[in-house]
């Protein structure tokens, strides 16, 4: 080997090791890069999820103000029981039982409510009404205060 072809060999190997070096300089920044794309998606998603999850939060927290705030029973209790309505299906029941008792034949003075209207609040047919006297419907609530008069 003369001088001259080991200088070349040494030329020809540092281009060879910088080519390799430079190839994997570019593999490690594309790996890199995809990397840091990855965890760009996850972190969009993440905040996707979170807002997602804020976003049926309130839902919920809005359906539990709402059926707090106006559950069907309170809606019987302080309004329709007030209308006009109700005063008059209450006056047709009594009529229809001739003001007395269906438990114990006194006079009656209240309607109870057998059951209640699930979908259509106020159109319970009055076969679910009957007449009571405050004694007998006190009784049918388990003698807690009495809901319907
Ligand atoms: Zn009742
Ligand atoms: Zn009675």
């Amino acid at each position: 080997m003369t001088r001259a072809d080991f200088v070349w060999y040494i030329i020809i190997a540092f281009v060879v090791w910088g080519i390799i070096q430079g190839k994997r300089e570019a593999k490690r920044n594309e790996k890199k890069r995809l990397e840091e794309e990855q965890q760009e998606r996850e972190r969009l998603q993440r905040v996707q999820e979170m807002r997602k999850n804020y976003v049926s939060e309130k839902q919920r927290e809005r359906e539990i103000q709402e059926r707090q705030g106006k559950s069907r029973q309170q809606f019987y209790n302080e309004e329709y029981l007030r209308s006009d309505a109700w005063q008059r299906k209450r006056y047709v029941v009594l009529k229809r039982d001739n003001w007395t008792c269906v438990d114990c034949g006194a006079k009656a003075v209240e309607v109870h409510h057998k059951r209640y209207s699930k979908e259509r609040i106020g159109k319970e047919p009055i076969d679910w009404l009957v007449s009571v006297c405050n004694a007998c419907h006190e009784r049918r609530h388990g003698h807690r205060t009495s809901r319907t008069r």
